[in-house]
């Protein structure tokens, strides 16, 4: 229980790390309002996995049997010919190491769900979201929404790859935010039939398409390289749809079928596979955690860091009466997760070879790996 001046804190996002971070300073003693701007869960079908730091973490918040019920049934992955015949086999989390404790996959949904119903005790107002903030020595004013005013002692930005608060302390996201060349779309194909529970992965060159069997709901990725797309809107569904029909167009396998699903889904989840590079994740009373302060999106492991994230911000605020060292001493310990571009590219290369060749010998390397 923390003893210090610091009272109230506004989290922006309840997401993973808002919703983590929430947890924490609650069990604190802090007095904590959380913003998040989705009215409901929605579930676009995609995965993530809870695994290294992030799994002590989600045990001693008395969740892993929680999360453990929401794991998804995949049993391995495999690598599909066009025909989808077998190529290549992979382990995944629910397979090999399956009652172990090293690795949990469940959707981003269920995940966001479990964290948010651990935060008894917050304020959650949702639906909206910070539009105007200012500071003084005090403590931090915000607009909610278009009209209530609401003061606090920290607000912490937890909004994502696209944060408000970091676009209205730091300024504009350009500077920070950099698009990687590859674009993922995920879906929930509820109707699909599957004949495996293994997760099943088609290449052509630049492009993968995924069949997750999910828990209960079976979902696609889409994840495709392509030149830079300047204008791209994260909200505009209809261009997202184009760019994905486009680029799949004529491709085999189940692909037609699954270009049925994304004609007529409404919850499509798109967007660009970017870098957050901040040098600083806080600016007096406000700070930034999990994706809005650092990430590599979809490929980086952010489910797992967005935790540990919050936890190690929450456990420094807990610590002492000074944000600003408190702020310090989080970034310093968090950034040593960061992910480098090294694996960052190793990854995507294996996942999405760019070339024939590329796939070719990528099939080759798991054919022999799993000899
Ligand atoms: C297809 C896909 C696959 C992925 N696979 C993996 C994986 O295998 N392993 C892994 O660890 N991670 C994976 N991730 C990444 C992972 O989902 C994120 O890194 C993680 O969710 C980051 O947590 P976060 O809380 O920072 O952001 P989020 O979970 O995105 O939460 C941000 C929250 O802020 C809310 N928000 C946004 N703007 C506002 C606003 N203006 N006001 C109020 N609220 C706002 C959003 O609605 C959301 O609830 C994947 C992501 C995708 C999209």
């Amino acid at each position: 229980m923390h003893t210090c001046a610091i009272r109230s804190v506004l989290i922006s996002g309840g997401g993973i790390a808002g919703a983590t971070l929430a947890h924490w300073l609650l069990r604190f003693g802090f007095k904590l309002t959380v913003v998040e701007q989705a009215k409901g869960q929605r579930s676009s079908g995609n995965v993530v996995d809870i695994r290294g730091p992030a799994l002590p973490i989600v045990r001693s918040m008395g969740l892993l049997s929680a999360l453990r019920k929401f794991a998804t049934r995949a049993t391995g992955a495999e690598i599909v010919d066009s025909s989808g015949a077998r190529i290549a086999g992979m382990p995944g989390p629910n397979a090999t190491r399956a009652g172990s404790e090293d690795e949990i996959e469940v959707t981003r949904a269920d995940l966001a769900s479990v964290l948010l119903r651990s935060c008894d005790g917050a304020e959650m107002i949702f639906g909206e979201s910070i539009t105007e903030l200012s500071q003084d020595a005090g403590g931090v004013d915000v607009r909610i929404g278009s009209g209530t005013e609401r003061r606090f002692d920290l607000l912490i930005g937890a909004d994502g790859l696209h944060s408000i608060t970091r676009r209205l302390i730091f300024g504009n996201s350009e500077q920070f935010v950099r698009q990687l060349g590859m674009y993922v779309g995920t879906l929930a194909c509820p109707e699909l039939d599957l004949d495996t529970m293994a997760v099943q992965l088609y290449n052509a060159p630049g492009r993968l398409v995924a069949i997750h069997p999910g828990r209960d709901t079976p979902g696609a990725a889409f994840i495709f390289r392509h030149h830079e797309i300047r204008d791209l809107d994260h909200r505009d569904t209809q261009h997202h749809r184009k760019l994905i029909m486009t680029t799949y167009a004529g491709d085999g396998w189940r692909v037609p079928e699954l270009l049925d699903h994304v004609r007529n889904t409404d919850d499509l989840y798109f967007d660009a596979v970017s870098r957050v590079r901040l040098p600083r994740w806080s600016r007096g009373r406000v700070a930034l955690v999990g994706d809005a302060a650092s990430c590599v999106s979809v490929l980086g492991d952010g489910s797992t860091k967005a935790i540990a994230g919050a936890y190690t911000l929450a456990k420094e605020l807990a610590g002492t009466d000074d944000h600003e060292v408190a702020f310090r001493r989080y970034q310093d310990r968090h950034k040593r997760l960061i992910s480098s571009p090294a694996s960052v590219w190793l990854g995507s290369s294996f996942l999405v070879p760019a070339t024939g060749f590329g796939i070719t010998m990528r099939n080759r390397l798991l054919r022999l790996i799993a000899r």
